[in-house]
């Protein structure tokens, strides 16, 4: 039987044996939509604001996009950043990337430019592409490079940066294991750009995985606000929609009246989102006056942050809906656990293992002193430690920071802290590292303290996380130079200027001196304290 035989016969076979499966599963991202284009070629794929993509014609499109990466010189094994906001052209193109053997970098148009030219610089990319269309940021972003604007068959108009003639190719790697697809950048704890190499494997695994647990079919329609620029939108939501055939439908930016209306009149059946995005919309529904309806809703689930029980019990009062929990790392494809549809949690556990990988606590509490003291930390909580195909091949071009995260026996260590029940569940209590979810994005202090201290009216700063309705606010504490007065007005410029609107400090207080312990390091518990304290 050829590769499209045993495809048809996958998509074919709700009956197979589960190892059948497994054997007849496609082995690359662009790949995963074609047993549908053979059996379902009228059915949507797709979809975003402007335009519609069927699965007959997907193949299609994605083969000429990638004719027209090639003659934009992308070979084999380059890196391809993608500026975007979710759009189908942005989905087609990272098929696109992966039929070539090139690697998608994926970023999200509102980052700044600053950001988006470190990681430009730092992956090498042969070429960036600016989908314009969609992302006024995009089309800022590609003016500023001087890209010029193409029309490529099946997606329209973006915009094609400079050929990077010095950029080097990758080897090309067979096994799909090691072969990457995609990468997507991290801060970090150290302030670095770090690109996490996901494979085809980990994001195959992450999809069908995906799919199976929320019993995605092609009768759903999923609500894709999440980014594809992060792995939860790109694996979760594209690759296990296409997997399964179902029509995800794509949104640039979560508006609260957008969802409440796709919610009521677009037939959506699947819904993901961080828990601020829920909230949002609980409390658009109550200014405005209105009652949401979805009628079509069957599945909706939080992650990316933490849940908290009066979200999920206002959440599921106005829906009559449960809504489920999920929880993950970039690193780890992201999913790592999720309550099951049948065994709902009436708790804020983030459920057990997704089936097929293997986790543990680790007592050693390696990571940095963070949200969670030691003290605090009790003989059953620890680090969870996760094991399986969804564990990145590692950050690109830096082994050393590879090995401080994946033991040599390949345990991805979170840096979170959990205990687990005897069911299995899982439950996240905080977190050994330094990392704020605002909003259902990380951001890691070092990197705002950085762009600070580049100010010239700072001396040196510090930045610590608040928790505010369900969501966390980014707080700075900043000392200034020796007689400068600080002008805020420039340095709130300053700050949009370097950092994505999301890690901007809600509020930034001056102290004359930070709290700082003998040896210097700066007392970040004394810090959240003060910032607590003042809301
Ligand atoms: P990212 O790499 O952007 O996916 O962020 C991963 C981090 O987000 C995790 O290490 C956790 O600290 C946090 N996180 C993700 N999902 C959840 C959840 N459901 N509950 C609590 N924390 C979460």
């Amino acid at each position: 039987m050829n590769r499209t035989e045993n495809l048809a016969q996958l998509a074919d076979s709700a009956t197979l044996s589960e190892a059948n499966r497994t054997s007849l599963l496609p082995q690359r991202i662009h790949e995963v939509f074609l047993p549908w284009s053979a059996i379902n070629a009228n059915h949507i794929a797709l979809s975003d604001s402007a335009t519609s993509l069927t699965y007959g014609a997907l193949p299609g499109v994605v083969d000429a996009v990638a004719a027209h990466l090639a003659e934009a010189g992308v070979r084999p094994g380059d890196r391809v950043l993608l500026v975007a906001e979710n759009c189908v052209a942005l989905a087609v193109c990272l098929l696109a990337v992966s039929a070539l053997g090139a690697w998608s970098v994926t970023v999200n148009a509102r980052l700044s430019k600053r950001e988006i030219d470190t990681f430009s610089d730092h992956s090498g990319a042969r070429r960036v592409l600016y989908f314009h269309e969609t992302s006024s940021d995009a089309l800022t972003h590609g003016q500023a490079q001087d890209a010029i604007e193409v029309s490529w068959t099946g997606i329209g108009a973006l915009l094609l940066g400079p050929l990077n003639t010095a950029a080097i190719a990758e080897a090309h790697e067979t096994d799909t294991a090691r072969q990457v697809a995609v990468m997507v950048y991290t801060s970090g704890t150290t302030g670095a750009p770090k690109a996490v190499m996901l494979t085809q494997k980990n994001l195959l695994f992450i999809g069908n995985n995906s799919g199976q647990v929320r019993r995605l079919t092609p009768v759903d329609t999923v609500y894709g606000v999440l980014p594809l620029s992060h792995v939860y939108g790109l694996s979760a939501l594209l690759v296990a929609s296409l997997m399964a055939g179902a029509h995800l439908h794509l949104v640039p930016r979560f508006v609260a009246a957008d969802l409440a209306r796709a919610l009521a009149e677009d037939g959506i059946t699947v819904l993901h989102g961080a828990p601020a995005m829920f909230v949002r919309l609980i409390e658009y529904a109550s200014e405005a006056g209105i009652s949401l309806k979805a009628p079509r809703l069957r599945v909706v689930q939080s992650g990316g942050a933490p849940l908290t029980l009066p979200l999920k019990t206002a959440f599921e009062k106005t829906f009559g809906l449960v809504l489920h929990n999920g929880y993950g790392m970039t690193e780890a494809s992201p999913s790592i656990c999720q309550t099951r549809l049948d065994t709902p949690r009436l708790d804020c556990s983030v459920g057990q293992a997704i089936p097929g990988i293997e986790v543990r606590l680790d007592n050693s509490m390696s990571g940095t002193a963070g949200s969670v003291t030691a003290d605090e930390v009790g003989d059953k909580v620890g680090e969870l430690w996760v094991c399986g195909p969804n564990i990145m091949k590692g950050y690109y071009r830096a082994p050393e920071l590879t090995a401080q995260t994946i033991t040599a026996d390949g345990w991805l260590m979170t840096g979170d802290l959990a205990r687990i029940e005897a069911d299995g569940a899982i439950f996240i209590v905080g977190r050994s590292k330094e990392l704020i979810i605002r909003s259902g994005f990380n951001v890691y202090p070092v990197e705002v303290e950085q762009v600070l201290n580049a100010h010239p009216d700072v001396l040196h700063s510090a930045v610590v996380g608040r928790e505010v309705n369900g969501n966390e606010e980014v707080i700075a504490f900043i000392e200034t130079r020796h007689g400068s007065a600080l002008d805020r007005t420039a340095l709130n410029q300053f700050l949009k200027n370097n950092l994505s609107p999301y890690k901007i400090p809600a509020e930034i207080i001056v102290l004359a001196h930070l709290p700082a312990a003998p040896t210097g390091k700066i007392l970040k518990h004394e810090l959240r304290l003060l910032a607590a304290g003042r809301t």
